[in-house]
């Protein structure tokens, strides 16, 4: 008899400085020739909406394994938590207390912070975490990344691409559309994608607070028009 093998298969991202390991779940859907959509969680460790909104994303993924329905899907990576460093300590900065969305290699990168939370690190690039996001984005090649974290309930774009989809996601949600969050953020998850890789990225701003089991019942109609995968060519452009 076969063995069953999983098609939504884990495989290891990095190990943190603090021996932390970060996996990430993908599946390839090889019947439409599209790229991957990438999912973030935990970028910030002391905002566990956003990690219990990825864990819970992979769980609903899974189900569609095990109703044999992956066809249904758009390709997808999913990282639940990119900083657990962070995360265990429930601190938004990561084990070399570099705030992991100021460290990326954009072309507004900065070292100026105003305070120790927002540290971009001595350099560009300079922490695991996120050159192994970058070798992820340049191994996988998203169509769309989507990173969730939690403040003010807020959906923020980076890219006219993603414009109309981050609307519609508003209007859903009721969170308003936002080009962005209201004060520069040089070295972020969106300023890398657009500006670097011209890969459109919207962030989920999840009302900081809400508890674990309203996060999904928030999200989780904005997720399936994301994962069908005949819908979001609509939306995308
Ligand atoms: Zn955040």
């Amino acid at each position: 008899m076969d063995e069953f093998k999983f098609k939504i298969t884990s495989q290891l991202l990095t190990k943190t400085k603090n021996n932390n390991l970060i996996h990430y779940w993908s599946w390839n859907n090889s019947k439409i020739c599209s790229s991957p959509i990438l999912f973030i969680g935990g970028v910030h460790g002391d905002e566990p909406e956003g990690v219990w909104l990825a864990e819970t994303l992979l769980i609903w993924l899974k189900s569609f394994e095990f109703k044999k329905q992956l066809d249904h899907l758009n390709s997808f990576i999913l990282v639940p938590c990119l900083n657990p460093d962070g995360f265990l300590k429930n601190q938004r900065v990561n084990g070399n207390g570099v705030d992991l969305n100021r460290n990326f290699p954009t072309p507004d990168w900065c070292k100026d912070f105003k305070a120790d939370r927002y540290f971009p690190g001595e350099k560009p690039a300079s922490e695991i975490e996120t050159t192994a996001l970058i070798n992820l984005i340049d191994q996988y090649k998203p169509s769309l990344i989507i990173h969730f974290h939690s403040w003010k309930p807020y959906i923020i774009y980076t890219g006219n691409d993603a414009k109309k989809l981050t609307e519609l996601i508003s209007s859903i949600t009721t969170y308003p559309a936002q080009d962005d969050i209201g004060y520069p953020t040089p070295g972020s998850i969106g300023q890398y994608g657009w500006f670097n890789k011209k890969t459109p990225v919207i962030c989920f701003e999840e009302l900081e607070g809400t508890p674990h089991s309203h996060i999904w019942n928030r999200w989780q109609k904005v997720l399936k028009i994301i994962m069908y995968k005949k819908l979001l060519k609509t939306f995308l452009k």
